[in-house]
């Protein structure tokens, strides 16, 4: 069987580094994404409207010519309040529509394109969120809109290429303890957080990169458009 190749956005660290780490231990060639060059990831800060593109050529360059694979996992989660200044709201707005979901379908735009030409197919694998479906606090709508659009243009994908062998499929995590995640259960105070779970634990990393992995590598064809949740049940579908 040909070597996967697989680009994996935001691989740095939390759930990404979980992604890049188990397909390489797959056996899969992996290039990796950060905002700055790192010795195993590909520069591009994705506020920057014109860097999705820029790191999809790189790493088609990295990749000698063929990528099979999209992993887009890369995102924020920042907050802006109902009662910040218009300019602060929509200065918040953008950058989190940027980062999350126009940066991720730029990529799957080139994605889609490379693999009609190649004629050969691929899989997108998109990291959106169980905000997508349950909403997020009242500082962010934004986080939750812009997963949202990420499991819509999941769906539509799989939808309209699914005849040309291109098959898309949406990760939703709950709560997952990354850096990311630490921060918010100090802030929300931890134990009554974990209450709201039914596992009584918030995801590990590397649950996320199995589910990943396994729908990058091994999921029959006619799951695509599929989205799945992993929350421990705290919100059930
Ligand atoms: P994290 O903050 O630990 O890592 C985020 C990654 O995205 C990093 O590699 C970072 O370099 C990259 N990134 C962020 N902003 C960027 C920018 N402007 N340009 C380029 N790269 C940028 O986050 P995480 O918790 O590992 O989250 C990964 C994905 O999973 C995100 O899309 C997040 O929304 C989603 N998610 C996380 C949780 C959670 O609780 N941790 C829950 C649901 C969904």
């Amino acid at each position: 069987m040909t070597t996967p190749h697989i680009l994996v956005t935001g691989s740095t660290r939390g759930i990404g580094a979980a992604i890049f780490d188990l397909l390489k231990a797959k056996g899969a060639r992996v290039v990796g994404h950060g905002r700055a060059d790192g010795p195993e990831a590909l520069g591009a800060d994705l506020s920057d409207p014109a860097a999705a593109d820029e790191l999809w050529n790189r790493a088609l360059a990295r990749l000698d010519g063929r990528i099979d694979v999209l992993v887009n996992n890369a995102g924020v989660f920042e907050p802006v309040a109902v009662d910040a200044s218009l300019d602060d709201w929509q200065a918040g707005w953008g950058r989190t529509m940027q980062i999350n979901l126009q940066a991720s379908a730029d990529l799957s735009r080139r994605a889609i394109l490379h693999w009609r030409e190649r004629g050969a197919g691929g899989r997108l694998v998109n990291i959106a969120s169980r905000a997508a479906y349950r909403g997020d606090s009242p500082a962010h709508w934004h986080y939750a809109a812009s997963k949202a659009g990420m499991v819509a243009m999941t769906k539509s994908i799989a939808r309209g290429f699914a005849g040309q062998g291109i098959l898309a499929f949406a990760i939703c995590p709950g709560f997952t303890m990354t850096g990311m995640a630490e921060d918010y259960l100090a802030s929300r105070g931890g134990d009554k957080l974990l209450a709201d779970i039914p596992l009584g634990k918030v995801a590990d990393p590397e649950e996320v990169a199995s589910a990943a992995a396994y729908l990058a590598l091994e999921a029959p064809p006619s799951m695509t458009g599929a989205v799945l949740d992993i929350n421990g049940a705290s919100y059930v579908r």
